[in-house]
């Protein structure tokens, strides 16, 4: 799988742009925030709700943040305006993180303070393990700030990640919410799980530790034996969907959010099953990806995770098993 993948990742270069870019129309809304809207005013009927990436991450020059800023400020806008039930994910990095953090943190604070008016929720998405504990301190500063609309993402391949879980449910409490996804940057063995079934039984133990402290828990994968242990622990927690999270730990409910959980799927990944888990009462989150800057994006996963290659030509060619 490794090799096919890498193999298709260093035929990209050669083929054509316009090639890609009808491949990469399935993962990606469009280049501009209309389109994006449009796809999720289209969506809305599948039962899905939506967290919004403007495309593009670690910028090279700390005047390139406006540019995000700017867009995401017109997202909030679009949002409120269209009334569609979206969130924000947004990379550190794209406002400068790794160049300057106290600009990085206003630029962030400009958009979560916004975001809070209009009763938007922000995440921060995790980039790899550089910005692992910026990005958390991020969360914890806002937080701080008075801003209850943010949360962050977590790597469940990381070694450090159960005890992130427990740390930030140490800071935070109730107000912990964490997407849990298996982590895209392949990260070395000296700091993360590598084998698939490895990394897929740290991700269930994340699962099972967030329902147990009482975090809000964002389930971010496609993969049947982790969206099926999710459903076991969440029945065995006393979890029923459609009704009131039973924990006595977790934080009250808020608008926009599931009932202390939700499933998360990418645009154009397995939406049969998201949409099957939408029918049985589960809130679903669709992440909807738009930009100018779709190119550079698509080549960018690929060469830093090329299995994602192979996801993609299966898709193609084998469209049953994964429907958008
Ligand atoms: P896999 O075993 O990789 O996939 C299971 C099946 O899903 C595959 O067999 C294939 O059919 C399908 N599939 C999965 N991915 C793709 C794809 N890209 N294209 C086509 N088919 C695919 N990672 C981070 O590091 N930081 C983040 O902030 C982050 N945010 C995420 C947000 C969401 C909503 C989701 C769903 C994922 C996010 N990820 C993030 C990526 C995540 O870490 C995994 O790399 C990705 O979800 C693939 O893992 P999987 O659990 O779906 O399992």
């Amino acid at each position: 799988m490794g090799l096919f993948g890498r193999i298709i990742v260093g035929l990209m270069p050669l083929t054509p742009k316009f090639v890609i870019n009808r491949v990469a129309r399935r993962y990606v809304a469009g280049s501009d925030l209309e389109s994006a809207i449009a796809l999720m005013q289209k969506m809305t009927v599948e039962g899905a709700c939506f967290t919004i990436d403007v495309l593009g991450e670690e910028i090279q020059n700390i005047s390139e943040a406006r540019y995000f800023v700017d867009e995401y400020s017109r997202l909030i806008d679009e949002i409120t305006v269209s009334k569609i039930d979206a969130n924000l994910s947004l990379k550190p990095t794209a406002f400068g993180l790794l160049i300057n953090e106290e600009i990085a943190l206003e630029n962030i604070e400009e958009i979560v303070h916004k975001a809070s008016i209009n009763n938007i929720f922000v995440r921060l998405d995790m980039e790899n393990h550089r910005v692992t504990q910026p990005t958390i301190d991020i969360v914890y500063k806002m937080q701080s700030r008075g801003y209850y609309n943010i949360g962050t993402v977590l790597q469940s391949r990381l070694f450090r990640t159960t005890d992130d879980i427990t740390q930030i449910v140490d800071h935070l409490a109730g107000l912990t919410d964490i997407r849990i996804c298996k982590g895209i940057y392949l990260e070395s063995s000296d700091i993360a799980e590598t084998g698939y079934k490895e990394i897929v039984d740290a991700t269930n133990s994340c699962i099972d530790l967030m329902l147990e402290l009482g975090a809000y828990t964002a389930i971010a994968s496609h993969d049947l034996p982790i969206i099926n242990h999710a459903l076991e622990s969440l029945k065995k927690n006393g979890f029923k969907p459609g009704k009131p999270d039973p924990r006595t730990n977790a934080g009250e409910s808020r608008e926009g959010k599931g009932e202390g959980y939700e499933f998360q799927f990418l645009l154009g990944v397995r939406g049969n099953i998201r949409r099957k888990l939408s029918a049985g009462g589960h809130r679903t989150r669709v992440y909807i990806p738009y930009g100018t800057r779709w190119y550079e994006y698509s080549n960018r996963r690929l060469r830093e995770n090329p299995d994602v290659a192979w996801h993609i030509v299966k898709a193609l060619l084998l469209p049953w098993t994964n429907r958008r």
